[in-house]
């Protein structure tokens, strides 16, 4: 399989060409050019939306088995074309192969999740005198625009995609430019497997342009945006001003809480993986470990240890552990982290430099005793840098991982049942990991609070979320 020809999706055309401008793809382990994308114009974004008004009017009357027979259409679909599509996301992201493939597995199981959704999105009656009748109803709230981020090429789009569909509304995904076939890959699962050409179509171009266009019409009913919660308070700002519903999936500066009656061995075993999985750019990476200071020095040393055996290396190789950063911004901006975070005073255990003389790659890297002033203490880092500082007690632990103004996923790991539930109650985060790296699942949301936006994906909340209620009374 080689890397396809890109296009757009609008009005079940394949759309390209045609003196567009065009974005230059690239592959991440070696800088070089996979393929030319073409970007839309205002005429195509006008185009996509009269298009995604109609596709409203066809699948907000879909019954519950249409949308269930597409949603497990495209599940079957994707599996069958598993390997093809992750490695093309692997050729456009740089990730192992491996981790692209569960990402096919994750739309796989999200899909299926939906399938069953959609017949239980319920409304109620209220209790009224003879000859009254009041009905409290969910409908689809209408066009989506919806904006998915290059980490997770292929499990973005699926979340993008699955839950309007779920729910009856069209949409109109602009995915990044960076890694367009991906997207276009589950796309096209659904398309094939039966959903209408006009409820789901696929842009690209340039980010600010398609985004003012597409939330600048009143057609677009709700925003879905995934990606740094500087671009997502100013999209957020866009919708606002058409009062459009809107479900912000942001930034994050995961902590992660690390208590003396810990299995410091077994925490280092998932931890250190879990750090470097998709190079750290992963919105829920574990970055801030926050080590109760009488195993901090044996936490820290096992954490440099294990960094420095990773293996580093194009994802389609054998044996590949951690890929390159995605793009050339990534490297850039963590360089700068690590060189502020060191003049501040931060020791280095490992990385802390660019490798291999081709590509955007960066070695997985550990800092210890790191200045809260240090940026990096304060802006999501989005590379593979463990931030690994000690603390006294318990009460430390909680104001450090509530000091920042993100809450998205935090992990805690201590064998006492007790703190356990405090440490719930206490941490300001979306999600939870108390003893595990897994803060997420087909059948739960996944979403964060604070800086971290709003609303949520997956589970019965995804759907929920393209949703609104209507109260029917009958006199
Ligand atoms: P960025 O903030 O410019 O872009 C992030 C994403 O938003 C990209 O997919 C981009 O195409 C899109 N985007 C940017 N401006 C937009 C606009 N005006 N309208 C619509 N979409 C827009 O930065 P980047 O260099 O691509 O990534 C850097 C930062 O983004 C990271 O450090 C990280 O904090 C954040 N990020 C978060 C996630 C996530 O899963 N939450 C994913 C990717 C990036």
């Amino acid at each position: 399989m080689t890397y396809p020809a890109l296009h757009m999706i609008i009005d079940g055309e394949r759309v390209s060409g045609g003196g567009r401008r065009s974005h230059t793809v690239r592959n991440p382990a070696t800088g070089e050019t996979l393929a030319e994308l073409p970007l839309a114009d205002a005429a195509d974004l006008d185009r996509a939306l009269e298009t995604a008004q109609r596709g409203f009017r066809i699948w907000r009357d879909s019954t519950p088995q249409q949308r269930a027979s597409v949603l497990q259409g495209a599940a079957r679909l994707l599996l069958e074309r598993q390997e093809d599509l992750a490695r093309i996301a692997t050729l456009e992201q740089g990730k192992p192969i491996a981790e692209a493939r569960i990402e096919v597995l994750m739309n796989v199981a999200l899909f299926n999740f939906y399938a069953g959704e959609v017949f239980r999105l319920y409304g109620r009656t209220l209790v009224r005198p003879a000859g009254q009748r009041s009905t409290i109803s969910k409908e689809p709230v209408g066009p989506v625009a919806a904006f998915a981020p290059w980490n997770f090429p292929l499990g973005n789009p699926g979340r993008k995609l699955g839950a309007p569909i779920a729910a009856g509304c069209s949409v109109i995904l602009k995915a990044a430019e960076e890694t367009p076939a991906s997207a276009l890959g589950v796309l096209q699962c659904l398309l094939d497997a039966g959903l209408p050409k006009d409820v789901a179509q696929a842009v690209f171009g340039v980010p600010d342009e398609v985004s003012r266009h597409l939330l600048g019409s009143p057609i677009i009913r709700k925003l879905s945006f995934t990606g740094s919660t500087v671009v997502g308070k100013h999209l957020a700002t866009l919708a606002a001003q058409d009062c459009k519903r809107t479900t912000m999936e942001l930034g994050g500066h995961g902590p992660v809480l690390v208590f003396d009656d810990a299995d410091v061995d077994a925490v280092l075993g998932t931890m250190v993986a879990g750090k470097y999985r998709n190079a750290g750019q992963v919105c829920i990476s574990p970055t801030r470990f926050i080590v109760q200071e009488n195993v901090f020095a044996r936490f820290r040393d096992g954490f440099a240890e294990r960094a420095k055996a990773i293996v580093v290396g194009d994802g389609l190789a054998p044996g590949t552990q951690m890929g390159p950063m995605a793009n050339p911004r990534r490297p850039d901006a963590i360089e700068r982290m690590i060189d502020d975070a060191k003049a501040r005073g931060a020791t280095l255990h490992a990385g802390g430099e660019r490798i291999r003389n081709q590509g955007y790659f960066y070695a997985p890297s550990v800092l210890s005793e790191v200045p809260l002033d240090a940026t990096i203490m304060n802006e999501e880092p989005f590379g593979p840098v463990a931030l690994i500082n000690p603390y006294a007690d318990e009460e430390a632990m909680i104001a450090e991982a509530n000091r920042l103004p993100y809450g998205l996923a935090a992990y805690a790991w201590t064998q006492d049942a007790k703190r356990q539930r405090r440490l719930a109650r206490e941490i300001e985060s979306g999600m939870i990991g108390i003893n595990t790296t897994m803060v997420g699942g087909a059948d739960s949301p996944f979403g964060g609070v604070k800086w971290s936006g709003h609303g949520s994906e997956d589970g019965p909340e995804g759907v929920e979320a393209c949703l609104v209620t209507k109260a029917v009374h009958e006199g």
